[in-house]
């Protein structure tokens, strides 16, 4: 018998929706929600496809997730076509298998399977699904939040889809991530004659002192759920290659990831303190690109942890390193937040790819938690 969790991981795979597009996936997916009783809110901006679906009311469980993937690369470099899923030693090979049309997949399915056997149930179960992920994200989850927020819909519980997973699945859940900051500065000197240094200013060598206070900040130690923040500069660039000419401006790119110890506003009242210490004549521009959120305990993270040690025999470990997702959004609902999807060895590589078993695991985890919580 076909398995429908494998069946519709396919059948999203063909679409090929390189971010932001979503090549029809969330046609599939909200078909399958209106047939087992879902309202469905379609809310698409410029070309990002959202939908806010809900069944019944009371307490919302939402699973979130995103029907984009990232570029295939180079196809030839790939066993088989990316959009082609093919099933090869108990392995689904296609883009987004892991990251994140798997998931996707056992989601939707826990939720048909959890309907039949609770068609009243207690509270509401929802979906924020969105085509933008893995670009700007400025269109996608952000937006469909901002509208929630605006009609008082609160999310109760959130359940991310992203695979989090390192060797089986549920040994790694998150329940918050890192905030992050990318920072351009410019430092002004006074351009001259290398043999006449006299008469300029090298903004090179004064960065280099700069740079040298900067990357031995202690920020904080992190915490019981965060790494110890730390800060990564990216670029360093001065002058046009000229030998002879001392450069004018010097600019310095870098990023902080900061755990909730720390937030943006400490962080650039220190890196001021360091720049006026060291009368640097400069201009800098800010982008917070991500504020720092945790869901440090609750019946959500309680409910994640003892399904996971149920179905899959593994006491999940919380681990909050890596990028940011789209939880940073989500968060401002005020709901519990926990990540928990596939093995993440592939995700974004060539030959992507999910192993078979591992999907039915995890759409029978989804249906446990929807079960623990709203039947
Ligand atoms: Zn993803």
């Amino acid at each position: 018998m076909l398995c429908p969790i494998i069946e519709l991981t396919k059948q999203l795979i063909r679409c090929p929706s390189i971010s932001p597009n979503d090549a029809g996936c969330q046609d599939i997916l909200i078909n399958r929600l209106k047939s087992i009783g879902f309202q469905v809110e379609k809310i698409n901006i410029n070309n990002t496809k959202n939908f806010w679906a809900t069944r019944r009311y009371g307490k919302t469980l939402a699973f979130a997730g995103h029907t984009d993937v990232v570029h295939p690369g180079d196809i030839n470099s790939w066993n088989s076509f990316p959009f082609d899923p093919i099933i090869y030693k108990d392995m689904l090979f296609g883009r987004g298998a892991v990251d994140m049309k798997g998931a996707l997949a056992a989601m939707i399915v826990a939720a048909e399977r959890f309907v039949k056997k609770y068609p009243n149930h207690k509270g509401c179960l929802a979906f924020l699904i969105t085509s933008d992920e893995e670009s700007s994200a400025n269109h996608g989850t952000l937006k469909v939040i901002e509208r929630l927020i605006s009609r008082n819909i609160c999310l109760d519980y959130c359940l991310i889809g992203e695979p989090t997973s390192n060797i089986i699945v549920g040994d790694i859940v998150k329940n918050g991530r890192r905030g992050s900051i990318n920072v351009n500065l410019i430092i002004h000197g006074i351009q001259g004659h290398v043999a006449y240094p006299n008469l300029a200013n090298n903004p090179i060598h004064i960065g280099v002192k700069l740079l040298n206070e900067l990357i031995c900040i202690v920020w904080d130690k992190g915490n019981d759920f965060f790494p110890p923040t730390s800060i990564q500069v990216t670029n360093i660039k001065a002058g046009d290659g000229s030998t002879n000419i001392i450069p004018g401006n010097l600019l310095i790119q870098f990023n902080i990831r900061f755990s909730t110890e720390l937030n943006d506003v400490k962080i650039r009242e220190n890196i001021d303190i360091l720049l006026s210490k060291l009368q640097l004549s400069y201009s800098i521009e800010w982008d917070v690109a991500a504020q720092p959120f945790l869901t440090s305990s609750g019946i959500l993270i309680d409910t994640v942890m003892t399904t996971v040690l149920q179905y899959n025999k593994i006491q999940p470990k919380i681990l909050n390193t890596g990028g940011t997702s789209d939880g940073r959004f989500i968060s401002r609902t005020g709901a519990q937040i926990v990540e928990l999807g596939l093995v993440n060895a592939t995700i974004h590589k060539i030959n992507e790819c999910v192993r078979i078993s591992d999907l039915k695991i995890l759409s029978k985890i989804y249906q446990n938690i929807m079960q623990q919580l709203i039947a």
